[in-house]
C-alpha cells in the first residue's frame, strides 16, 4: 500500500510528487506515467517561456501562480543546474487599435504587480532593430527554459527523496473506497491512501474513471511552430509578442528565443483531431466522435467559427501564417519558415460551452485532480504543486 499515488509524469505531476515527498519524507509514494519517460506531452512540446503574468485576470489562480511561478522556476533552475535565460518580453503594437489595447494591458500588468517599461517607437527600434511597431511594453522578468529538462530534474529530486516512478504504466481504472484508492494500470494494480491526477490531455477521462462527472470536456488545440534558420538566431534579443485581441488572448504568433539558441515562430491554435496527435494527419476516430457529439464543444466551435477558420487557413497556407509575423518583423520570408514539432494544448470546455479560463481542480475526499491547466501552467508548476500539497494535507489531517 502506498500513501500517495500520482498519475502523470508531466511537469505538474512531477512538481506535485517532489513537493509531496518533501512534505512527507517518510511516506511511500508512487508516480505512474503511461509513456516511457517524463514530459512526453504538453510539457515537452511548448514554447518554453517562463511567463511573467501579463494577461491574466487580476486575482485569478493564473495571475497568482504565474507571478509566484516565475520566481520559483528560476530558483529551482538555480538550485538544480538547469539553464534558463531571463531575456525579457516585448509586447509590440503595430496600429492604433493595438495601441489602445496595449494601454489596457499596461494597466493589467500594474494590477498583476509586474515590473514593466513603456517604450515609444524610437526606444522600441533601439532595443529591437528588426522589429517594427509604434510602441511596446517591455516586461523584463519573462524568460526561457526547457521544461522537459526542468521536469527531469524534478523527477530526479523526487526519486532522491525516496519516491518511485513507474513509466510505461497506464492507469485504466480507478476506484475510491473509504480507506484507499485502487489504481488499476496496464501493468499492476496499486493501492494508495490518497491519489493526485495531473493527466493533461486525458484529465476528463481520468476523472471519469473515479465515477465523477468532471463538468467539462478536454478539447485539444494543436499549436504549430516554425523554426527560423540559424543565421536568424540573433534576429531578436527579447521574446516578441503581438498585442492580443482581448476576446482571444491565446491567439497571436510570437517570435520566441529558445534556450538551445534557436528562434521559433508560433504557435497558432487549430482544432486537433487526436488528443495526443502532433502531426496534421494524426486522427483518432474515438476522439473525433467524442468532440463532435459534445454539445458544449460544438457550441464553442460555432461561436468561434471565423477565427477558427482563419487559424485553419493559416495552418494550411504558410503565407497567411507568415503575414501574421511580418506585421512586426517584416524582413522574414517564406524560406525562413523551417519545420518544427507541434504541441497540443489541453483546453477544458465547460458544460455551458465556454473555454474554462482559470486553472481548475476537481477534488473528492481522497483525490485531487487537475482539470484545466493550460498555459502558463508550466511556469506555474511549482505553486500549483504547492497548492495541491496543501489540499492533500487538509484531506490527510481533516
Ligand atoms: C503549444 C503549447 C505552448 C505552450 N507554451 C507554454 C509556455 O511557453 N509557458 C508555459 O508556462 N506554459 C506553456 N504551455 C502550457 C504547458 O505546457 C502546460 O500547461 C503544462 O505542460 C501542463 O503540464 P501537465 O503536467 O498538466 O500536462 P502534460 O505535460 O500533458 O502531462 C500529463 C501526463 O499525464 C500522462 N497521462 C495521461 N493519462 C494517463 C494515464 N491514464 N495513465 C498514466 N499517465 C497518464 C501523459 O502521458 C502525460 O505525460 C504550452 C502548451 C502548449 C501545448
Amino acid at each position: 500500500m502506498y500513501d500517495f499515488i500520482i498519475v502523470g509524469g508531466g511537469i505538474l505531476g512531477m512538481s506535485t510528487a517532489m513537493q509531496l515527498q518533501r512534505e512527507y519524507p517518510h511516506r511511500r509514494m508512487l508516480l505512474v506515467e503511461k509513456e516511457s519517460g517524463p514530459a512526453r506531452h504538453q510539457t515537452g512540446h511548448n514554447s518554453g517561456v517562463i511567463h511573467a503574468g501579463v494577461y491574466y485576470t487580476p486575482g485569478s489562480l493564473k495571475a497568482r501562480f504565474c507571478l509566484a511561478g516565475n520566481q520559483a522556476t528560476r530558483e529551482f533552475c538555480d538550485a538544480h543546474g538547469v539553464r534558463y535565460d531571463t531575456c525579457g518580453k516585448l509586447l509590440v503594437a503595430t496600429n492604433g487599435l493595438e495601441m489602445q489595447r496595449m494601454q489596457a494591458l499596461w494597466e493589467r500588468t500594474a494590477a498583476n504587480g509586474l515590473e514593466r517599461e513603456w517604450l515609444p517607437e524610437g526606444a522600441l527600434k533601439e532595443r529591437e532593430p528588426n522589429i517594427t511597431g509604434i510602441g511596446g511594453i517591455l516586461v523584463p522578468s519573462s524568460g526561457i527554459v526547457d521544461y522537459a529538462e526542468v521536469t527531469r530534474a524534478m523527477a530526479a529530486e523526487f526519486e532522491r527523496l525516496g519516491g518511485e516512478i513507474h513509466y510505461g504504466c497506464e492507469v485504466t481504472a480507478l476506484e475510491e473506497r473509504r480507506q484507499e484508492v485502487v489504481v488499476t494500470t496496464s501493468r499492476d494494480t496499486f493501492s494508495g491512501r490518497y491519489l493526485v491526477s495531473c493527466s493533461g490531455l486525458m484529465a476528463d477521462r481520468v476523472i471519469r474513471m473515479l465515477g465523477l462527472d468532471p463538468g467539462f470536456t478536454i478539447c485539444p488545440f494543436r499549436g504549430e511552430y516554425y523554426r527560423l534558420p540559424e543565421q536568424h538566431n540573433r534576429i531578436v534579443t527579447h521574446l516578441i509578442y503581438p498585442i492580443p485581441d482581448p476576446s482571444m488572448p491565446f491567439l497571436g504568433v510570437h517570435l520566441t528565443r529558445m534556450i538551445d539558441g534557436g528562434v521559433t515562430v508560433g504557435p497558432n491554435a487549430v482544432l486537433a483531431m487526436k488528443r495526443e496527435g502532433y502531426r496534421r494527419r494524426d486522427l483518432s476516430l474515438g476522439d473525433m466522435v467524442q468532440m463532435f457529439t459534445d454539445p458544449a464543444i460544438l457550441k464553442v466551435l460555432g461561436r468561434n467559427l471565423r477565427p477558427g477558420l482563419v487559424e485553419m487557413k493559416n495552418s494550411l497556407y504558410r503565407k497567411g501564417y507568415l503575414d501574421l509575423v511580418r506585421k512586426y518583423c517584416p524582413s522574414l520570408t517564406l524560406d525562413d519558415l523551417g519545420g518544427y514539432p507541434s504541441g497540443v494544448r489541453a483546453q477544458a470546455v465547460s458544460r455551458d460551452g465556454k473555454l474554462v479560463d482559470d486553472f481548475l481542480f476537481v477534488n473528492t475526499p481522497r483525490t485531487v485532480n487537475v482539470g484545466n491547466a493550460p498555459s502558463p501552467a508550466a511556469t506555474s508548476a511549482i505553486p500549483i504543486g504547492a497548492h495541491i500539497v496543501g489540499t492533500v494535507k487538509a484531506q490527510v489531517e481533516g
